[in-house]
């Protein structure tokens, strides 16, 4: 299929702050956005006039929204694959119901990583307590304990460190099908955000490396002090990954890091098909940042340069650190981005700021 001209309309599935960055980007190459929601007070809504305000489940609106775009996208993966796979069935759905089904379920996710001959840490399906008992007596303890969908910025999860903690820790997934793993003492935490076009192109940014504070996502370093070996496998597990799910578009892929300085192990956490928190730096760091790689995906437009030409430090601004922002304004060498939410509660991503270097190496 050919590219979409611009003045088409990408359809974006979500109105956070992932839907906003990549309705400006759209905008950048005279594409349009509609956003397709269901909370009226949603960031994105605030930069394009096209918007649907409707519940996933809502098939008139799913329906309207199918014939208003030219193709669709999503910006979240917790978007019900039922309602992706309706509209699958209605316009081009990039990337497709495969990859959200396949994300959504920590054991598929582990599943394929294993297939495409990654590791991972150690894993086993619980669907009871039974099954926890004898997970954990196979696998050890400490583990961590996670539901299998719905799970973010560490909700969803319990490290389990003794045996007598285990049917109290248990209390709250019951009826959840859930995953124990191995507790991975990981020297540090790295990802890849890598594109792949309508044509099997692929293209992936630098290697970053990611500091959490409380489960959720600090800062992003690029470079990452791994090797340029490890880098370069992390690539490449990526990129198997894409082309395993015949992916289209912008997905991350996040990696545990053990071993020493020059003989790293990978470990493949989590895979997230959808433009991610640790790509904000590419805005302004690369010739072409995650959100425009992803809308010339979705469009079928050439993936672009992902070259990046400074060194990087992104931080997240949560909560109550965006009411900072005429500092960080007048901050020599950053650049804030702030996403609308008028609400400031703890732990709320509310923007971000890149500080820029020269490039090292
Ligand atoms: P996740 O939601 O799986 O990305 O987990 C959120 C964060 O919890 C990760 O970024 C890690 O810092 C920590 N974590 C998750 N799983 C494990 C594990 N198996 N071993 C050690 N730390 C983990």
């Amino acid at each position: 299929m050919a590219a979409l001209p611009p003045g088409s309309i990408v359809g974006i599935l979500g109105g956070g702050q992932l839907g906003r960055m990549l309705a400006l980007a759209a905008a950048r190459l005279g594409l349009k956005c509609h956003i397709y929601a269901p909370e009226a007070d949603s960031p994105a809504f605030q930069v394009t006039p096209f918007r649907t305000l409707a519940a996933y489940e809502d098939r008139t609106a799913l329906e309207g929204f199918a014939g208003a775009v030219d193709v669709i996208t999503y910006e979240f993966e917790n978007v019900p694959c039922e309602a992706v796979e309706f509209l699958e069935g209605l316009k081009p759905v990039r990337p497709g119901s495969t990859a959200l089904r396949v994300a959504q379920d920590r054991l598929l996710e582990k599943q394929m990583a294993r297939k495409l001959g990654a590791a991972t840490a150690q894993f086993a399906a619980v669907d009871t307590f039974g099954d926890l008992e004898k997970a954990a007596s196979e696998i050890g303890l400490p583990a961590v304990l996670k539901t299998r969908r719905f799970g973010y910025d560490g909700k969803g999860q319990i490290t389990i460190r003794a045996a007598a903690a285990a049917e109290r820790s248990y209390e709250p997934f019951r009826n959840k099908p859930s995953i124990l793993e191995g507790f991975v003492e990981f020297r540090m935490e790295v990802s890849v955000v890598a594109a792949r076009g309508l044509d099997g192109s692929f293209v992936a940014f630098d290697v970053v490396e990611n500091e959490h504070r409380n489960h959720i996502l600090n800062r992003s370093l690029v470079p990452a002090g791994i090797s340029p070996s490890a880098e370069f496998e992390a690539i490449e597990i990526a990129k198997k990954i894409l082309a395993d799910l015949d992916y289209v578009g912008v997905l991350a892929v996040e990696y545990f890091v053990t071993g020493t300085a020059g003989r790293e192990k990978l470990l493949v956490n989590e895979i997230a098909p959808r433009v991610h928190n640790s790509g904000h730096w590419t805005m302004d760091a690369c010739v072409v940042s995650q959100f425009e790689q992803h809308i010339r995906a979705v469009a079928g437009w050439p993936l672009g340069d992902p070259y990046r030409h400074s060194d990087v430090v992104m931080t997240n601004l949560l909560g109550d650190d965006a009411e900072a922002w005429a500092a960080l304004a007048a901050e020599p060498g950053a650049a804030i981005h702030l996403y609308g939410k008028a609400e400031a509660r703890r732990g709320r991503k509310m923007g971000h700021v890149n500080r820029l270097s020269p490039r090292q190496a």
